[in-house]
This record gives structure tokens, sequence and C-alpha cells, in this order.
């Protein structure tokens, strides 16, 4: 490689136009529930989600990390708090630690299954071979209406699944539809 070219290189990347670089990491997936919160002080969430993002594979080490960055935080998240399910599971616990514990785990289940069913479609897409995904019943009552259905890529709907009434969070996940 010249020098030209390495020049040129760093020359067109300071042209490029502006992507998402200046976002904090959790606003890159807008719909995930992390982009969502809210914490205070504010950047207890961008703490939360590094730590969810460095323990990707391990998320009950994520679990641990994010519920100590959050002891003692105000905090709120829209997403989270209209979802029944999980309204469901922060009213049974009678404890700030608990109540705490089922945020986390939310947080951190939903957010992993959204991003690695991005992240599946994303190979769909640079695979070539799937053309249309749908999800397998099986999750809820709610979510089997979805698996009756099958969805181009590029038009496919959020998962989780919005009104999911699975207890402990939505576990549909995206798979080739067969035609
Ligand atoms: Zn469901």
């Amino acid at each position: 490689m010249s020098i030209f070219s390495r020049r040129n290189k760093a020359v067109h990347a300071v042209l490029e136009p502006e992507d998402d670089s200046d976002l904090p990491p959790r606003m890159r997936f807008p719909r995930g529930v992390f982009a969502a919160l809210e914490t205070d002080p504010p950047e207890a969430a961008d703490a939360a989600y590094a730590a969810f993002a460095r323990n990707a594979l391990t998320p009950v080490v994520a679990e641990r990390e994010i519920f100590h960055i959050f002891n003692g935080c105000g905090m709120s998240n829209p997403a989270l708090e209209s979802n029944e399910m999980f309204q469901y599971d922060f009213q049974r616990e009678t404890t700030d630690n608990g109540r705490l514990r089922v945020i986390v785990r939310w947080l951190v289940t939903q957010q992993h299954a959204h991003e690695a069913n991005l992240q599946t479609l994303r190979l769909f897409e640079k695979g070539g071979t799937v053309r249309r995904v749908t999800v397998l019943p099986g999750c809820c009552p709610a979510c089997d209406k979805l698996a009756k259905k099958r969805f181009r890529l590029g038009s496919t709907p959020v998962l989780p699944v919005e009104g999911c009434r699975r207890h402990g969070g939505c576990i549909c996940a995206w798979v080739p539809a067969l035609d």
C-alpha cells in the first residue's frame, strides 16, 4: 500500500457523513430497552450498558455488575414500566434489592434478545439465501399470532415482542421461513 492510498483513506474517513458514533453505545439500539433508560446520576446508564456489552456472553456476570452500578441510583424506564409482565415481576418483590434485581434482569435479558435478533437478521441479509423470516410458536398466546406470519427481511417487527405475555419476558427469535 502506498503512502498516498493510506492518506486518501484517512481523508475519506474524515469526510464520511457522521454516523451514530457520537451517541452512547446503548443508543445504537434505539428500540432496545437500554435506550429508554434514564438514571440519576445520568452516567450510570452508560456504565450499565458498558457492563452489559463487556459481559455479553455471561449475562449473569453482567447482571451482578449492573446491580452494583445501580445501587443507590434513581432510574426510570418507560419501555420496561409499560410492560405488564415486568410489572408483575416487579410488584411481587417486597424489598428494594429484590426490585432492583428484577429491573436489572429484565434490562439484560430484553436487551440481549433484541441485539441477538438484530444480529440474526444481519447474518441472514449477508448470507443472501434467506428472504423471509418467522418466529417459532410457543412463547405466549400473543407471540403465537406473530408465529403465523412471515416477514421479508427489512420489514420485520421489533423483538422482543411488545405485548408479550410470557412470564420472565419474550423469548421469540427469528428463524428462516421455509417456503
Ligand atoms: Zn411472547
